[in-house]
Order: C-alpha cells, then sequence, then structure tokens
C-alpha cells in the first residue's frame, strides 16, 4: 500500500508478484480501456485491476489520489516538479526495475513525456509500461523521437487471442501459445516472477500473458 509522502503521488511497492515499485492511478480512469472495458473479448473486460479495486476501496482511494495529483499537475503544467518527485521517490528505494500502471493507464502524451523525463533521470533503473493508449505513444514519437533506453512501452493487443500490435514492443493476452511470443510463466512459479524480467527486457519483442 503506498504511503502519501508528496503533492505529486506516490511510488508504491511492487506487490508479493512483481518486483521492484509502482506508480498506479484509478483503473477506472483509463481513456481507450474503460471503453474496451464494456466490449467482449477485450482484456480490459476482464481486467483484474478493476476487480481488485471493487474489492479493496483503500486502493481506489490511494489510486484516486495519485491521479487527482496528476491532473492537478496537467492543470499548472508543472511537469518537471512532477518527474523529480517520482525520479527521487524511485532512486530512494534503490530498485532497479520500476513498472508505470498495474493499475490505470497514460492520461495523456504529456504524460509519457514526463514518464521518459524521470527515466532519464533514473538511468540505471529499467522501466517498464503497458499501455493501450497508441495514438498517445504515435504523438510522442512525432513530437520526440525514440523513448528512451531504459523504458519500454508495450502496447497491448486490444482483443484476447487478437493480433499482435505493430509496435517496437507488446504484449498480449492468450487463451494457447502463441508463436513468436515470450510466454510469462509466472503461475507455474506460484504467480510470482522470480528470475524472469521479460516485460522490461528490450530485446523481448512480445510477452504474451495466459488468460486468467
Ligand atoms: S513475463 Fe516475466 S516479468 Fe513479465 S509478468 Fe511474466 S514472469 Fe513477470
Amino acid at each position: 500500500m503506498p504511503r502519501n509522502i508528496s503533492p505529486y503521488g506516490t511510488i508504491g511497492q511492487g506487490n508479493t508478484k512483481m518486483p521492484g515499485t509502482v506508480y498506479s492511478i484509478d483503473a477506472f480512469a483509463c481513456v481507450t480501456g474503460s471503453k474496451l472495458a464494456a466490449i467482449a473479448g477485450t482484456p480490459c473486460s476482464i481486467c483484474y485491476a478493476r476487480k481488485l479495486q471493487k474489492f479493496r476501496t483503500n486502493l481506489g482511494v490511494a489510486y484516486r489520489r495519485n491521479l487527482e495529483a496528476w491532473r492537478a499537475v496537467e492543470a499548472s503544467k508543472n511537469y518537471a516538479a512532477w518527474s523529480a518527485s517520482m525520479a527521487a521517490q524511485i532512486t530512494a528505494t534503490g530498485t532497479a526495475y520500476h513498472r508505470w500502471f498495474d493499475f490505470g493507464d497514460l492520461q495523456s502524451t504529456a504524460q509519457l513525456r514526463a514518464i521518459a523525463d524521470v527515466a532519464l533521470a533514473t538511468p540505471t533503473v529499467n522501466h517498464w509500461l503497458p499501455t493501450q493508449e497508441r495514438g498517445m505513444l504515435a504523438e510522442f514519437t512525432l513530437l520526440y523521437g525514440a523513448l528512451p533506453a531504459n523504458l519500454v512501452v508495450r502496447v497491448s493487443a486490444s482483443t484476447i487471442d487478437g493480433t499482435v500490435p505493430k509496435s517496437a514492443h507488446s504484449s498480449i493476452v492468450v487463451t494457447t501459445a502463441t508463436a513468436g511470443t515470450w510466454p510469462c510463466e509466472a503461475r507455474t512459479r506460484g504467480n510470482q516472477c522470480g528470475d524472469c524480467r521479460a516485460c522490461w527486457e528490450p530485446t523481448v519483442k512480445t510477452v504474451a500473458y495466459p488468460k486468467h
């Protein structure tokens, strides 16, 4: 459970499955994901984060606080202060791995820019960001070019067993093994990543997660 230590929002510790640190916002605030959640056959329609937030209401309170802090940053355009706070919190933990949005998703291209600045400020940390926001990633590329080398943004397939997104890094939820993908085997380790860091690994193009 994250502590409220910054007006810009709070970095939390990973869960029992996932190593490192995490940044989470309200899972019901996803821009594209909220539309997909209403469509059967999409990964968002079976979103674990939304289910968990409904059962553990304290998570919703903390993650809505992070979302509101971000919205205040968008209103003030004080992106540099937000990035500095996130980078300082991540650095203070000593982690080598950080995940963006274990709950929720990118809110804007400006947020991806601010996250890229966090990655640049923490060059020894591996950052991973899964997203349904293809348009924001495309706009970022148009405006700023390549992402920092230590930030892997994985575009998520919009349907279960669907088409693998044509981006540098991607992920897909599957019901059967899919050729050319890295199969997530956390389930074979008691739902733990163990030594695997494929999601953060730039040489892994597509990660395939078995459907829950
Ligand atoms: S692919 Fe590896 S790093 Fe990614 S969630 Fe599965 S076990 Fe964890």
